[in-house]
């Protein structure tokens, strides 16, 4: 049968998808996306990058060709960047696609190690005073003998000591393990073993890949594979940068300390030492906690070559220190006691792994490699972490990947992963050749009626966007116009926390009578949550509320940006990246900058039109997109809303659309 044919036969007018789907809209988009990962799938070494609007039915459009190709000597890995969509794929559109499909196809989620139960170390922890009377613990206790899968996405709660009971590398005995053949972890391997399918995250992804660079032929984390779907692509590179680097924080060694002491109580251990890798390692993050800025680089902070080769010198003093504890552990004497001994071994391990990437932290060197910092919060209290990040990920996934002896196909998919219409930026970020005969590309826009349905706001008569007060209150200004119109139903996507605090005074004294939600004021889940069951609430978010949040209808009808989303000039990763393509002698700005801009506007804008029933206006207060030449690089790339430039035509769009909307719930 040809790829139409077949195409045609499940997504077409007739297909079977429209009968085993409510709903189902057959769409030509989504057609077109099927019949390019089909083509790449049948490709050896093949490589489709797909740009799909939203509402093209992407996931149904590789899963199809996802079913027709794999076989038990094809076996085809789809990734995805959230555990979120990972659970989607899982329990909605592979039983779909499957239910429509003629013969069985074995599909097996497989997630990180750190999701599963370890029953070795839930064993342990039975008799530590820790788990003492702790209801959660009793709970999962009894959720170990009754769970089929032992993830914890099983638990209906948060655990906060999952880290003491989770299966870890540094713990797990494997084949020796008592608890061998009812493992959690294992299971689930030998499961993924037998699929045609494999469903994961990027992030496991990628550290199979990072496992498999030693070459050692059972070194991976993953069955071998022919084809992997990445799916929410443009997070690809982040995800990468972080599976390839170190990120050491300074709470690491005191809970290692902890651990130690714990299991010392049996054991003949030097305590003094323990105390002394703890004080040490104090020492050592001490500057960082109070360098004052989040993220930083890591020698500004220690102001000098001297410091920094004090720090790497404090670093190794400590690697020796966890070596000594490392060979203490292996000489003690557990009495035959099977569950000591793995806690022993198991922290041996840990002592091991923590000296190597401490070492690396502060003392990696590589050119293409940046050393920063960043601060945050652990349950200890303020924490800062120091992080070893490639600049570049392309050479990495390169010999990785796209150019290894035995060809493994890829489709790259994502609603924004094009830039001025085409992915030279995403190629080259992500090391795939422009020269490349392999690769094929496609662009499909939304199904949906943009021209119709939505409005893309201008406010020209704006000052340029800049740090002034004057500025700020003038945004706010027009905010406030904007939600009076729309009477509430939305959503402020600020670049930074200041401006969104900024915004969010000036509004809440103008007696709005909306309820108005701000990011920080609770979990980011439970803010979109209450954004849903408020009538015409207003939801002041920066980054993480630019993508990944879906809310249909009409509670959410005007989406405000406040600036066009570059990125933060003084992120340390940010500047080692600009200067790495300065150095190559690229446009740091009209490469890099502008198209990573590009696609954080697709993404903000994104938010708002999720149906084809969906209306609403997306406001760009930022009037660079009219006066700078460059703005044109953005609008032209936009979803094709009908574009106005005074506010009386929104007023105008609101009221025409009132008997449409249910404003009011
Ligand atoms: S095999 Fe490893 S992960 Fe599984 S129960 Fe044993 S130690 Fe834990």
């Amino acid at each position: 049968m040809s790829i139409r044919s077949y195409l045609t036969r499940y997504l077409g007018e007739n297909g079977s998808l429209k009968r085993a789907m409510p709903g189902f809209v057959p769409r030509p988009q989504q057609q077109t996306v099927a019949a390019a990962i089909e083509a790449a799938m049948a490709t050896p070494g093949g490589i489709a990058l797909v740009e799909a609007g939203t509402g093209v039915g992407k996931t149904l459009a590789y899963l199809l060709p996802a079913l027709q190709h794999a076989r038990p000597n094809c076996r085809i890995v789809i990734s995805t960047h959230t555990l979120a969509l990972q659970s989607q794929l899982a329990e909605k559109d592979v039983p779909l696609a499957q239910s429509v499909w003629k013969k069985p196809v074995e599909a097996a989620v497989v997630k990180g190690r750190g999701n599963y139960l370890c029953l070795q170390d839930m064993d342990a922890a039975r008799s530590d005073l820790w788990t003492v009377g702790d209801p959660q613990f009793m709970q999962i206790a009894k959720w170990s003998h009754t769970s089929g899968s032992g993830d914890v996405a099983e638990l209906d709660f948060t655990y906060p000591n999952w880290s003491e009971i989770r299966a870890n590398p540094d713990t797990c005995k494997q084949q020796e393990c008592r608890f061998f053949d009812r493992c959690f972890y294992y299971r689930m391997r030998r499961e993924a073993q037998e699929a045609e399918i494999l469903l994961v995250n990027h992030a496991l992804f990628l550290s199979d890949l990072a496992v498999r660079r030693s070459g050692e032929p059972d070194a991976k984390l993953l069955p071998d594979y022919d084809f992997v779907v990445f799916d929410e692509a443009h997070h690809l590179e982040t995800a990468a940068a972080a599976a390839f680097g170190i990120a050491f924080s300074s709470a690491r060694l005191p809970a290692l300390m902890d651990k130690l002491r714990r299991t010392a109580r049996s054991l003949d251990m030097n305590l003094e030492r323990l105390k002394a890798i703890e004080n040490s390692s104090q020492a050592l993050f001490e500057p960082f906690l109070h360098g004052g800025r989040p993220e930083f680089v890591v020698s500004d902070i220690l102001r000098g070559e001297p410091a920094l080769q004090s720090a790497r010198a404090q670093a190794a003093a400590i690697g020796t220190l966890l070596d000594s504890t490392a060979t203490e552990l292996l000489k003690q004497d557990t009495g035959g006691q099977p569950a000591l001994k793995d806690r022993v071994d198991g922290l041996r391990r840990q002592c091991v792994r923590a000296k190597e990437e401490l070492t690396l932290a502060f003392g990696g060197d590589d050119a293409n490699f940046v050393r920063w910092g960043s601060l945050g919060r652990q349950r200890r209290g303020p924490s800062a972490t120091i992080n070893w990040t490639p600049v570049s990920v392309a050479p990495i996934l390169q010999a990785a990947l796209w150019k290894q002896p035995r060809p493994v196909g890829a489709a790259l998919i994502s609603a924004t992963l094009s830039t001025d219409g085409g992915f030279g930026y995403v190629r080259h970020r992500l090391g795939i050749s422009d020269a490349d005969p392999q690769v094929t590309e496609t662009i499909v826009g939304s199904p949906f009626d943009y021209p119709q349905n939505c409005l893309l706001y201008l406010p020209r008569h704006l000052p340029m966007p800049s740090d002034d007060p004057g500025y700020a209150y003038d945004a706010a200004s027009e905010m406030l116009a904007l939600l009076e119109a729309s009477k509430g139903g939305a959503f402020l996507l600020f670049t930074s926390y200041r401006a969104m605090n900024a915004a969010y005074d000036q509004i809440t004294q103008s007696e709005l009578p909306y309820p108005l939600l701000r990011q920080g004021e609770m979990p980011n889940p439970r803010l979109i949550q209450t954004f849903k069951e408020e009538k015409n609430a207003v939801l002041f978010g920066t980054q993480s509320f630019w993508e990944g949040v879906d809310i249909p209808g009409a509670d959410l009808r005007l989406v405000i940006i406040d600036r066009l989303p570059f990125a933060v000039p003084d992120s340390p990763l940010h500047k080692a990246r600009v200067d790495e393509i300065t150095a190559s002698g690229g446009d740091w700005f009209n490469d890099f900058a502008l198209p990573q801009a590009q696609l954080r506007l697709k993404q903000g804008f994104g938010r708002l039109i999720r149906t084809s029933r969906d209306r609403g206006v997306v406001a760009i207060l930022d009037t660079r997109l009219v006066r700078k030449t460059y703005g044109q690089r953005f609008l032209q790339f936009l979803p094709p809303a009908r574009r106005v430039y005074d506010l009386a035509e929104v007023e105008t769009f609101y009221q025409e659309q009132e008997s449409a909307l249910p404003i009011a719930k």
